[in-house]
């Protein structure tokens, strides 16, 4: 079996409703993962998945101008992602969210929670560095600390984050700008499901997408 590179896909024929086998690159998951597809499908007729999965439908359809869509066939946005992510909240009556911040990106989540609030949100939020625990008692060897290695430096504790949210029962969480690998423990301890708001890129203030697109700035990677 071809292992699936949907991206290295030239025309992305699923996405125009084609699935002739002739048509299909070899590597095509929709040759090699038939009545997964079909059993997947199903997944989504549990009444709780489903209430959730068109309503993140509904909040994607919502984003596009409508007349521009229906009538021209253009893709014209209407709103930033945080304005997606209330949206959304309304929609599946959200009534306490998440918000699990790095210390670095303090500003903006302290300006994205106040957006979140003022849109009738209950934020309750952890940073980062919570919990004050020194790196080397979490295992991390003095020498691998950023500054001095014979100072106090806060560890980052993702997986104490998820646990207050998941003990304030919140309805889903936030990430805001955690760091690599630390957003992935956080995600795999949250019993809430996570989404993003901000993706921590400090070279490039937050805009990793920018290395794929900008000619000046995809020699960098
Ligand atoms: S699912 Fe198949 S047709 Fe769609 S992008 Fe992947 S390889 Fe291409």
């Amino acid at each position: 079996m071809k292992e699936p590179k949907c991206a290295q896909c030239p025309q992305k024929y699923c996405y125009q409703g084609i699935t002739d086998e002739n048509k299909l690159p070899d590597f095509c998951p929709m040759i090699h993962f038939k009545s997964l597809i079909q059993s997947v499908s199903e997944k989504y007729k549990d009444q709780k998945i489903h209430d959730f999965f068109v309503k993140s439908a509904v909040t994607e359809r919502e984003a596009y101008d409508e007349h521009a869509a229906r009538e021209l066939g253009k893709s014209i946005p209407v709103r930033p992602r945080i304005r997606e992510i209330s949206e959304f909240a309304k929609k599946i009556k959200a009534a306490k969210v998440g918000m699990a911040f790095c210390i670095g990106l303090e500003e903006e989540a302290k300006r994205a929670s106040a957006i979140l609030e003022s849109r009738g949100l209950k934020v309750c939020s952890a940073v980062c560095s919570c919990g004050a625990v020194d790196k080397t008692e979490l295992g991390v060897p003095a020498e691998q600390k950023i500054r001095s290695p014979e100072h106090f430096e806060a560890s980052c504790n993702p997986i104490l984050q998820a646990e207050i949210l998941n003990r304030l029962q919140t309805d889903f969480n936030i990430i805001v700008g955690l760091c690599i690998g630390h957003d992935m423990l956080f995600t795999k301890f949250c019993r809430a499901p996570v989404t993003t708001l901000v993706v921590k890129d400090r070279f490039t203030g937050h805009n990793p997408a920018i290395t794929l697109y900008s000619r000046y700035h995809r020699d960098l990677v």
